[in-house]
């Protein structure tokens, strides 16, 4: 598996923001592990996708130009990216730091990221790592309500009653993106599209890798402990 490391200083996060970027491929937990860490330092977890959609239904300015893109199916150009994105950023609550969700996804982005905030904030790096066999099990075992979109797993969070929801008593079904022959095919795109991404991070010192394979806690604990070590200060 992975050996490189990252460089472990300690910094002092008075006068500077921490912002917390995990990478990592679908069903690494990477979505759950970026909500666990908000709540955990109390910082906002920020994600362009939910930016692009608040910004689309309050139907601002921005918000409209982003659909024009989106609409034709076409993917939103960087500059209108980072404007929603510094948008958010330059609000108060991100001046102790943020968790960024979904972005950067090029090294494009990654280096203009850096040239516009390494003056003013410390960055943390993760990546989860996960074996593809994992993967492969955690989400094809995947099962969701067709009402109310609540999510069991057939080995690790089954229903109460097999094929129906605890919470409103629905048919609970498989996506169909969520079938092994699907997934494996989302891992190869995945990893074509970000494996440059990660070699930028690596090159740089800058990613640590997190063992992503044991149970959504433990995974938490571990990551955790390295931003704490890294950042005794949060
Ligand atoms: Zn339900």
């Amino acid at each position: 598996m992975t050996t490189y490391s990252a460089k472990v200083e300690t910094h002092d996060v008075k006068e500077r923001a921490l912002v917390i970027i995990l990478l990592g491929a679908p069903g690494s937990g990477k979505g759950t592990q970026s909500v666990e860490i908000s709540h955990s330092f109390n910082l906002p977890h920020i994600s362009t996708g939910d930016l692009f959609r608040e910004n689309i239904k309050n139907q601002t300015e921005i918000g409209q130009k982003v659909k024009s893109y989106l609409d034709k199916g076409a993917l939103v150009p960087d500059e209108l990216v980072f404007d929603i994105l510094f948008a958010r950023i330059s609000k108060a609550d991100c001046s102790k730091g943020y968790i960024l969700d979904g972005f950067p996804r090029t090294t494009l982005q990654a280096h203009k990221l850096e040239d516009l905030l390494s003056s003013s904030v410390h960055f943390a790096i993760f990546n989860l790592v996960v074996d593809d066999s994992a993967v492969i099990k955690r989400l094809s075992g995947r099962l969701v309500c067709k009402k109310c979109s609540r999510v069991f797993h057939k080995d690790s969070t089954p229903p109460k009653i097999e094929g129906v929801c605890d919470v409103c008593g629905e048919e609970l079904y498989q996506r169909s993106d969520d079938n092994p022959e699907v997934i494996k095919e989302r891992l190869r795109v995945y990893y074509e599209q970000t494996k440059p991404l990660e070699e930028y991070y690596k090159n740089k010192g800058q990613l640590t890798p997190i063992n992503a394979s044991g149970s959504p806690a433990e995974v938490l604990k571990t990551l955790k402990a390295k931003i704490q070590e890294m950042y005794p200060i949060l």
